[in-house]
């Protein structure tokens, strides 16, 4: 008897012991295949039909020089790669969404070495505009920091990028809160837009925000709400209408170029 509640105290501790380091190592294990899974993936070349979709349907990829797009596909299977794509009310994520949605976020960072908006892990994909319990409002996108969500309604995606003049585009005003997030949260991305770019940018907003709340601006009255919308919808306006935003506020052109790194006047020029 004494043996067996002997056998009985030992085996219950060591069977508890090998349990927890199998679950260590099964944790570790999962970790580095995913870690070894993203590594490969980002190094392979976009796929054929990845490809496809791009020259399909990204006007901005299509406007790239030829020397230009091998980067443009390596930042975005990257991009792609290191997020988790969630359908909420569609039906499944297609290879259009992760591509495309991939494209638009490129499309801002794409002349900021390595910013990969990496605190945002998480994109979720509405069907169309949803119900926000936290706003208590219909929403078309956001970017919640906290939880590294961006989150689109795909309807409105297609819409922004249907007109590409027209000054709305959903993905762009998003993509431009996170990488204003981006830019201040305390991670390997922090602190990449150029400071004196942000001063004046800052200087700028100071000066037009009363200007678009007293009517008649080029930019939508919705820019007149806060510095953050100013410049999500000054974004919109950059990529989409260049040419009115320079000729109206040229200096504030000339800073988002500075902070973007990028002239969308002077790639328009290559695709003529
Ligand atoms: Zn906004």
């Amino acid at each position: 008897m004494d043996t067996v509640v002997l056998l009985l105290l030992i085996t219950f501790p060591v069977a508890a012991l090998l349990f927890g380091l199998y679950s260590i190592f099964n944790d570790f294990y999962k970790y580095f295949a995913e870690e070894v899974r993203y590594w490969i993936k980002i190094r392979q070349p976009i796929s054929k039909d990845h490809l496809r979709i791009l020259k399909k349907y990204c006007a901005y990829y299509n406007r790239l020089d030829t020397s230009q797009k091998p980067e443009f596909e390596r930042k975005i299977q990257r991009f792609m790669y290191s997020k988790r794509f969630i359908a909420r009310s569609v039906p499944v994520v297609t290879a259009e969404m992760r591509v495309l949605i991939s494209a638009s976020a490129i499309q801002l960072t794409f002349a900021l070495p390595g910013i990969y908006l990496s605190n945002f892990d998480k994109i979720l994909i509405y069907a169309d505009s949803y119900y926000s319990q936290i706003t208590k409002k219909y929403h078309l996108g956001e970017v919640n920091p906290r939880a590294g969500m961006i989150i689109l309604s795909w309807h409105h995606f297609v819409q922004g990028y249907g007109d590409l003049d027209d000054g709305y585009n959903v993905a762009i005003h998003e993509m431009a809160h996170a990488i204003h997030f981006e830019n201040l949260i305390k991670n390997d991305e922090v602190a990449f837009l150029d400071q004196h770019a942000l001063s004046s940018l800052a200087q700028i907003t100071n000066r037009e925000l009363p200007k678009i709340n007293r009517g008649r601006h080029l930019l939508r009255s919705y820019a007149g709400t806060n510095q953050y919308e100013f410049f999500a919808v000054t974004l919109e306006y950059f990529f989409e209408k260049p040419v009115e935003l320079n000729a109206e506020i040229p200096d504030l052109y000339q800073t988002i170029a500075a902070l973007l790194r990028q002239d969308p006047l002077k790639l328009y020029n290559f695709s003529n």
